[in-house]
């Protein structure tokens, strides 16, 4: 029901930010939001704030470091109205000042954009499916007994936390190593509790026919390994908003102050001393790192290396261990598993696991339990107000059962039409690809050739998969019938987990979606070179029926550009037409286009967002070369139109990047998400096309030019 791949394989057009729950680390340098002192007015309750102007919390601290043209305006309220700002110095500023003035980040939304606000929409329309009793149909019907179940706050209210003593007690009482290793491969474990060690199973790396059982790290509260190399510092903003959350819970279940205390704190313990040898997410970024990753192994090979850390035996425990293949992400963890996992760490492992099995179960316990998480995030996040119950339910139905979600809204709202449309403009772009790869004189023919190969075997997934997804005979008990959201939980994660077992040593499903269409977004899968559009992304400002080709390129054209370009970006050099991890490139044409890509890297790295915040290219270069891309290919295709209004085109690209942060969701933004950040997207982007110099006659000492020898030219 929640199948999604590895993220490593999986390139998206943007991230979802809100509520992302990861705690963001700023450096002791930030300003104490400067200017801020009058911001009481900056959403009331109800989001009436009439009695008072609204203030605006722009500070040049604020703004870029002296070099750098363009504050970001995303950060909320932070662009004063009265401000006056020209297309020429910062077009995205320019483009969206209504916007970026009037809208409000609904009640607890970190961030807000324009992909936001179709999802609202999207979400609305299912929303009144589920709610509309008189409508039934199998998949519907599992979705409207989580959302009673979600909904029930008396029956959740009466168990307490007794789901969770359930699965944190057998850790309680676990005093020896033996005991501790009984309890993480128990099948209840298995299911349900957190591991030190994560598993599943997809796509093999290099055999993109067969699927693999992926062996890697399990979570951290803080989820960037990288965060932690930082703790030394003991600069760490956030860590003590998680402390007393979960401390709180501890304190309930019976712990002493002083002992939950401690145990957070042999938790982090726990947690710092293990992220030392994980990748970070910058590292699993850069351009080593599937090589890094793609350790092909037996289990007797991870028995060898795992010490006394049973991590094959949870593999045979879960029903894994008849693979005919392995992939041990990351060997330098299991080695430091291997030590760390000893008597002398069992209070430490212990309160790991523990803390984490709190953290991911308060959302779904009782209301006290809920509305301490959603306060932690909500203060790490900066985000006012609450989410609205029903919304929330929403948010987990979708966590959890995101297939079952999906197909309820292909079933009820995608159209035919609009996949033949956008089947069609696919077609064009990938003629338009054709010419341009073929024209490319800095590549050799060999190479041309290979990813002319590569394009011709693209996988197009446009709106929704052509057959239903199959869920066995899977079935949510409602309120009603006695259920409860515990015993929903368990039901999912079986049917998660049954679904993975059938997949070992079976070859991967081709026709099988890399993204659910509910989600409004894009993807390129590099496993299975697949393209995906979702229904939910086919409307809104991105695609409508009477759009002007203007708005048809600037809105879903430059996203179908941009996910194609995937497959032949610095990632997708490596990987084949089939999806196989395996650089077709020549040597020298691989080099000289990781110039290109190191140029654009470069440019990135010197981008100051702000006097404490500055871009990582390596982060973000494959996203960037992709929107270049995009923009690109559909200003080639518009040279076939007669009188082509560039200025709509360009307004329009802007406008469907328009997006609204905290200032800590930006921090997170530019440390974690592989996407630059919006602004950037169109004022990068932009500057590097001559039909934008001219449609606004932009030159020298303008904020938005760029000596025609500072151009980014990939393609
Ligand atoms: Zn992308």
């Amino acid at each position: 029901m929640n199948k999604l791949k590895s993220h490593a394989l999986i390139y998206i057009l943007a991230a979802a930010l809100a509520l992302s729950g990861c705690a963001a680390h700023r450096p002791g340098s930030v300003p104490q939001q400067t200017g801020k002192e009058e911001g009481s007015s900056r959403k009331e309750e109800n989001g009436q704030d009439e009695e008072t102007s609204p203030t605006y919390y722009y500070d040049k601290e604020y703004a870029a470091e002296d070099g750098w043209p363009w504050t970001d305006y995303s950060v909320f309220r932070s662009m004063d109205p009265s401000l006056e700002i020209s297309e020429k110095d910062n077009f995205y500023a320019a483009v969206n000042k209504d916007w970026l003035t009037t809208t409000p980040l609904p009640d607890g939304y970190g961030s807000y954009d324009a992909l936001a606000e179709q999802q609202m929409q999207v979400k609305a329309d299912l929303m009144g499916l589920i709610e509309d009793r008189s409508v039934s149909a199998p998949d519907l019907d599992m979705v409207r007994a989580f959302y009673d179940l979600f909904m029930n706050w008396e029956g959740r209210n009466e168990e307490g936390l007794e789901p969770l003593k359930k699965i944190i007690q057998p850790l309680q009482e676990a005093d020896s190593l033996k005991e501790m290793s009984e309890y993480i491969c128990s099948y209840d474990t298995i299911l349900a509790g957190i591991q030190p060690l994560t598993f599943y199973v997809s796509t093999d790396l290099e055999d993109s026919e067969w699927n693999t059982v992926y062996l890697g790290p399990g979570p951290l509260i803080l989820d960037d390994p990288g965060y932690y190399r930082q703790m030394e510092d003991g600069d760490y903003a956030y860590q003590p908003i998680y402390t007393q959350a979960a401390a709180g819970i501890l304190e309930r279940l019976g712990y002493s102050p002083r002992q939950a205390e401690r145990a957070v704190a042999n938790c982090f313990y726990f947690e710092w001393l293990i992220s030392e040898s994980m990748m970070s997410v910058e590292e699993t970024y850069a351009p080593d790192a599937i090589d890094r990753m793609n350790n092909h192994v037996t289990l007797e090979e991870i028995r060898k290396a795992e010490g006394d850390f049973p991590a094959a035996e949870v593999l045979e425990a879960a029903g894994m261990g008849q693979s005919d293949r392995y992939i041990l992400l990351e060997p330098e963890w299991l080695e430091a598993m291997a030590d760390i996992y000893s008597q002398d760490y069992l209070e430490e492992i212990r309160d790991y696991m523990i803390v984490n099995d709190i953290i991911i179960y308060m959302t779904l316990l009782d209301r006290d339990a809920y509305d301490a998480y959603y306060e932690t995030i909500n203060s790490i996040n900066e985000i006012d107000g609450s989410l609205d119950d029903r919304e929330a339910a929403y948010n987990t139905i979708d966590k959890y059962m995101n297939l079952v979600l999906a197909q309820v809204y292909f079933h009820n709202f995608a159209d035919e039409q609009s996949r033949q449309e956008i089947t069609d403009l696919i077609d064009k772009v990938v003629a338009y690809y054709r010419t341009m790869l073929d024209s490319e004189d800095f590549l050799s023919r060999e190479t041309v050739e290979k990813a002319v190969e590569k394009l011709n075997a693209l996988r197009i997934q446009v709106a929704y998969p052509e057959e239903d997804y199959d869920f066995g005979d899977a079935s949510i008990l409602p309120p009603s019938e006695g259920g409860t959201l515990m015993d929903a939980m368990y039901t999912i994660f079986e049917v998660n987990l049954n679904s993975e077992l059938e997949q070992i040593n079976q070859k991967v499903d081709p026709d099988e979606w890399s993204f659910p269409s509910h989600r409004v977004n894009a993807a390129y899968d590099s496993s299975q070179n697949s393209i995906c559009i979702t229904a939910a992304i086919l409307g809104g400002s991105y695609y409508h029926k009477d759009m002007t080709p203007e708005e048809l390129y600037g809105g879903i054209g430059t996203i179908i550009g941009h996910e194609i370009s995937h497959a032949f970006d610095t990632s997708g050099a490596l990987y084949d037409k089939d999806g196989c991890y395996k650089n077709w490139w020549e040597k020298e044409d691989y080099s000289a286009f990781r110039k290109r890509a190191d140029d654009l890297i470069s440019y990135f790295d010197e981008i100051s967002v702000n006097s404490w915040t500055r871009c990582s290219g390596e982060l973000v270069d494959t996203e960037a070369i992709a929107d270049l891309c995009g923009v690109k290919c559909m200003l080639a295709m518009a040279r076939d139109i007669e009188d082509f209004d560039y200025d709509l085109f360009f307004r329009t690209y802007a406008a469907n990047w328009r997006s609204l942060y905290t200032s800590n969701i930006q921090y997170f933004a530019v440390s974690q998400d592989s996407h630059p950040l919006n602004y950037l997207r169109v004022n990068v982007i932009l500057q590097q096309f001559d039909e934008f110099y001219d449609t606004y006659g932009i030159t020298e000492g303008d904020g938005m030019y760029l000596a025609p020898e500072d151009r980014l030219v990939i393609w």
